[in-house]
């Protein structure tokens, strides 16, 4: 296994660094500061727009489309670097085009869209005119069975009629969210894992409301935040749904594969900037006479994080050989394995920076907090650390079965 970036990765993630570091740093600590002060923080500053201008001038835009043309033809192993420069600043990734919802989003019209749907929808979310939710949780169910999922899509000649609750939907309260991909309930008597259909939703259609808006661990996480919404009797052309009937769960199998390699080298961003805080403020700041760091077994959590993030890092980016290299299915062991290990160690490492912060890691003065709650929230969020580890044991059990039978 060799985890180098091809040569044209390499450049490009260095213009990246140079970008992120020119361009996005300096800025950075103003524009929350500035959302946070506003009455009405779901709307899109005017810095972000620019940024997005030229990024997307310099062709540092939808990297993470292994397209040619559409992005820059770059493989998983190619695209994780430069996921953790992004993860590292909780603006960049909008900046470049590749922030979740939106680049699973696209992935699935990519892969899985009609030529009507990648032209009505795809288009615009590659250009950054448009944003766009994924709805498949609901509150009334036990959505980490994906098959689980009792809203209803149900056909009625030559339309679709959407009915029931979704929430956690990411990305609802953005200004330019203009569609959302639905999760519904087709056929109650096919085989679990063909019940389920998914409906392309412009936000617009009567029957659609965003009921409230939810906050995670007090974040709104404006201006994208998490919504509820409500679906009563929304009518759309059969042509809305992605893929025909019946191919919901496929969908979201097929979906869920490289976006958990970006949340987790996204995180080992996030990671590597909290550690980082944590030296910067040990060195610094003094108690009893000495830096923190030469204080109790500082030095050794700092360590500790360092070793932790290395291992991380060597697993996410083996997953996303895995992928590269034997697809999806064959890779699924790898890519859970990530999704439970990844988090963990950020909620971790992001505490350890917050503890040695003092009070100052719990205040909004610096990113720690939000970090920290980001990483929580992806030991739930695209399926609970149990989920994951049920997983892994399936297959480690069905190995040991297999060298013993
Ligand atoms: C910040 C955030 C953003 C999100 N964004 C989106 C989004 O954009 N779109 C969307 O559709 N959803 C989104 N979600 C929802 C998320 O995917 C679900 O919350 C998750 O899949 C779990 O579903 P649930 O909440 O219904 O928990 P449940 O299914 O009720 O599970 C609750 C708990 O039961 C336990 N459990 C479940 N299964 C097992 C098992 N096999 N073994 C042992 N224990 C188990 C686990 O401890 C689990 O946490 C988001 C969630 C958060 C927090």
């Amino acid at each position: 296994m060799d985890f180098t970036p091809s040569k044209k990765a390499q450049a490009i993630a260095r213009e990246l660094a140079r970008f992120i570091r020119k361009e996005i740093e300096p800025v950075e600590v103003d524009y929350h500061r500035e959302l946070a002060a506003l009455d009405n923080p779901w709307q899109v500053l005017p810095v972000i727009e620019k940024l997005k201008g030229q990024a997307r001038e310099q062709k540092l835009w939808n990297l993470f489309l292994p397209d040619d043309e559409l992005g820059q033809g770059l493989s998983n192993l190619d695209y994780a670097p430069m996921a953790e420069l992004m993860g590292a600043s909780l603006i960049a990734p909008e900046i470049f085009n590749c922030n979740a919802p939106d680049t699973g989003n696209m992935e699935v019209l990519y892969h899985y869209g009609s030529d009507e749907q990648k032209d009505q929808w795809l288009k615009p979310l590659l250009a950054g005119e448009i944003r766009s939710a994924f709805c498949m949780t609901e509150p009334d169910v036990a959505s980490s069975d994906a098959t689980n999922m009792e809203a209803t899509a149900i056909v009625d000649g030559d339309e679709v009629v959407l009915n029931g609750r979704k929430w956690w939907s990411t990305g609802i309260g953005h200004p330019d969210c203009k569609v959302a991909i639905f999760m519904g309930l087709t056929d109650p008597d096919a085989d679990r894992h063909y019940r389920h259909s998914m409906v392309l939703v412009p936000l617009d259609t009567p029957g659609v409301k965003v009921e409230r808006m939810l906050n995670a661990m007090g974040f709104h996480d404006a201006p994208y935040g998490h919504g509820e919404v409500s679906f009563t009797d929304v009518r759309l052309p059969k042509s809305a749904i992605i893929a025909g009937p019946g191919k919901g769960f496929e969908i979201a199998q097929g979906r869920l594969g490289p976006g958990r390699i970006h949340h987790c080298m996204r995180l080992i961003g996030l990671s590597e900037r909290a550690l980082e805080m944590a030296c910067k403020r040990s060195l610094e700041r003094e108690a009893f006479g000495r830096p923190l760091a030469k204080l109790g077994g500082n030095a050794e959590r700092i360590a500790a994080a360092r070793i932790a993030i290395e291992q991380a890092r060597l697993l996410v980016l083996k997953a996303a050989w895995s992928l590269d290299h034997r697809g999806i299915t064959r890779s699924m062991n790898e890519v859970s394995q990530i999704k439970v290990a990844v988090p963990s160690m950020a909620q971790g490492v992001i505490d350890m920076a917050m503890q040695l912060h003092g009070g100052a890691g719990m205040s909004d003065d610096f990113p720690l907090a939000a970090a920290w709650t980001g990483a929580r929230a992806l030991r739930i969020a695209d399926g609970p650390d149990e989920v994951h580890k049920a997983l892994v044991a399936r297959f480690e059990l069905a190995r040991y079965r297999e060298r013993n039978d």
